[in-house]
C-alpha cells in the first residue's frame, strides 16, 4: 500500500467562494458564455476543453481566447475540490482519494483496474460518491454508521471521474513513452459505478445531470451500458429511472431475501418491504427489457446460510437478473464477520442450480480500505485522536 497525503487547507469561507462550471447543465453553460457576448460554438469548444480534453484550469484552454478565458476564471472555478489522501494497493490495481469539499465535507472515490496483464477486455473502472455521508444507515456499512452530510451537486459528482481520469491518462501517457503499449491498447475509463458513499436516487436530479454529462458524446462519451446506478430500493425512484432515455445498467443493494433478515441490516426496508420493490423491480424490467443486478454483501450466519439461498432463488425466479455476491469487507467497529470461501461456495451452488446466474465480486483493494466510507471513517479518527 502506498500513501500520499496532503495537510487539509483552512476551509474555503462561502463568500468567497466561486460556482463551480462543472455544475452547469449544457444549456446554462451556452447561456452563461452567451451573456460573455460570445457565439454559441465558444461554448461548445468550452464544453469539449471540460469534459474531453479534462482541461484542469482555464489557462489550459488554449482553444478559447485569452479574455474569454481571463473573463471565466473570474466568474468560476473548475475543480470543486481538492484530493487530501491518496491510497494505492500493494497489487496496483486500486487507488482510493478522499477529497476535502470547499465546506470541509469528506467523500470518498475508488479508481479499479482491471485486466492489468495487457488482457484486451482490460477495464478501468471508477466508483463515485453522490452524497456526503447517507442517512439510510445500513448495518454493515462505514458510510452508514456516519449519518447524511449533505447532497453532492452535479460537479461534485463529474470532477471526481474527471479526476481519476486524468490519472489514468498520465499512466497511458507514461506507457507508451516507455513503448509498452501503443495509444489505442490503453483504456482510459471505462466504466462508472455509482456505489461510493449515498444513496444515488436521493440525489435524483444531480445524479441524472452527471449521467448527462458522462453519456455526452462531445464530453466524456462513455456509453450508458457502462454506466451503473445503485440504490437501496428507492421504489418511486426506480420508476422513474425505468422512463428515462439512457440504457443505464440498474443495480439493486438487496442483501437479504426476506422482510425479517432484511430490516435487520437495512433500515429502508421497513419503507419498502421486499414484495413491493420486486414489484417495482419486474416493471422495471418490463418497460426497459433489461437485466437487473442484484448486490448481495454475504455477512457470515446473518444472510449466508443455504435457507438464505433458497429463499433468495425463489424470490428471484423467472427474473431477468445477475446476482453479485460480496463476501462483507468487515468494518473497523462493524459486528459483521466475513464467510469462508466454502460457505461462500455453498450459496453460489444453490443460486446455480436453480438457475440464477451469479458471480462473486473480484475482491479489490481491501488493504487500502475501499469498501465504502471506510477511509473517511478512518480520516475522521485520525483527525480526533490528533486533536485529542
Ligand atoms: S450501503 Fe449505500 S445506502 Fe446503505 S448506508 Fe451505505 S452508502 Fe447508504
Amino acid at each position: 500500500m502506498t500513501l500520499t497525503s496532503t495537510e487539509p487547507d483552512q476551509t474555503t469561507p462561502a463568500e468567497t467562494r466561486l460556482p463551480s462550471i462543472l455544475d452547469l447543465a449544457e444549456d446554462d453553460l451556452i447561456y452563461e458564455v452567451s451573456k460573455l457576448g460570445q457565439p454559441a460554438f465558444r461554448a461548445r469548444q468550452l464544453w469539449r476543453a471540460l469534459y474531453h480534453d479534462g482541461a484542469p484550469s482555464f489557462a489550459d484552454m488554449t482553444t478559447l481566447s485569452k479574455y474569454l478565458r481571463s473573463d471565466l476564471e473570474k466568474r468560476f472555478t473548475i475543480a470543486p475540490f481538492e484530493p487530501v489522501m491518496e491510497l494505492r494497493s500493494s497489487d496496483g490495481s486500486t487507488d482510493k482519494v478522499l477529497f476535502r469539499l470547499p465546506d470541509g465535507e469528506l467523500i470518498e472515490t475508488v479508481l479499479m483496474r482491471y485486466g492489468l496483464d495487457g488482457h484486451r477486455r482490460a477495464r478501468r473502472t471508477v466508483c463515485i460518491s453522490t452524497q456526503a455521508g447517507c442517512a439510510l444507515g445500513c448495518t454493515f456499512c462505514a458510510t452508514g454508521q456516519q449519518g447524511f452530510r449533505r447532497q453532492l451537486g452535479p460537479g461534485e459528482i463529474v470532477a471526481q471521474v474527471l479526476h481519476m481520469r486524468r490519472v489514468i491518462r498520465s499512466e497511458n501517457a507514461e506507457l507508451v513513452a516507455g513503448g509498452g503499449a501503443k495509444k489505442d491498447e490503453v483504456p482510459e475509463i471505462t466504466n462508472v459505478v455509482f456505489m461510493g458513499m449515498g444513496e444515488p436516487l436521493a440525489n435524483y436530479g444531480n445524479t441524472m445531470q452527471s449521467i448527462s454529462v458522462m453519456n455526452h458524446a462531445q464530453g466524456m462519451n462513455i456509453g450508458a451500458r457502462h454506466l451503473t446506478v445503485s440504490t437501496v430500493g428507492l421504489v418511486p425512484e426506480i420508476r422513474k429511472l425505468a422512463r428515462e432515455p439512457y440504457q443505464l445498467n440498474l443495480a439493486v443493494s438487496l442483501h437479504a431475501p426476506d422482510d425479517d433478515s432484511r430490516s435487520r441490516t437495512m433500515p429502508i426496508n421497513k419503507r419498502y418491504p421486499i414484495a413491493r420493490l420486486m414489484h417495482a423491480c419486474r416493471d422495471y424490467i418490463e418497460l426497459t427489457n433489461r437485466r437487473i443486478f442484484f448486490e448481495y454483501v454475504l455477512l457470515k450466519h446473518e444472510n449466508d446460510t443455504p435457507e438464505h439461498a433458497r429463499k433468495l432463488a425463489a424470490l428471484l425466479d423467472g427474473m431477468m437478473c445477475h446476482v453479485n455476491l460480496i463476501p462483507v469487507n468487515p468494518t473497523e467497529n462493524g459486528p459483521y464477520e466475513r464467510p469462508e470461501d466454502k460457505r461462500t461456495a455453498v450459496f453460489r451452488e444453490i443460486l446455480r442450480h436453480a438457475g440464477i446466474a451469479n458471480t462473486v465480486r473480484q475482491e479489490k483493494g481491501i488493504d487500502i480500505n475501499a469498501g465504502c466510507g471506510q477511509l473517511r471513517a478512518r480520516a475522521l479518527a485520525d483527525a480526533v485522536e490528533t486533536s485529542s
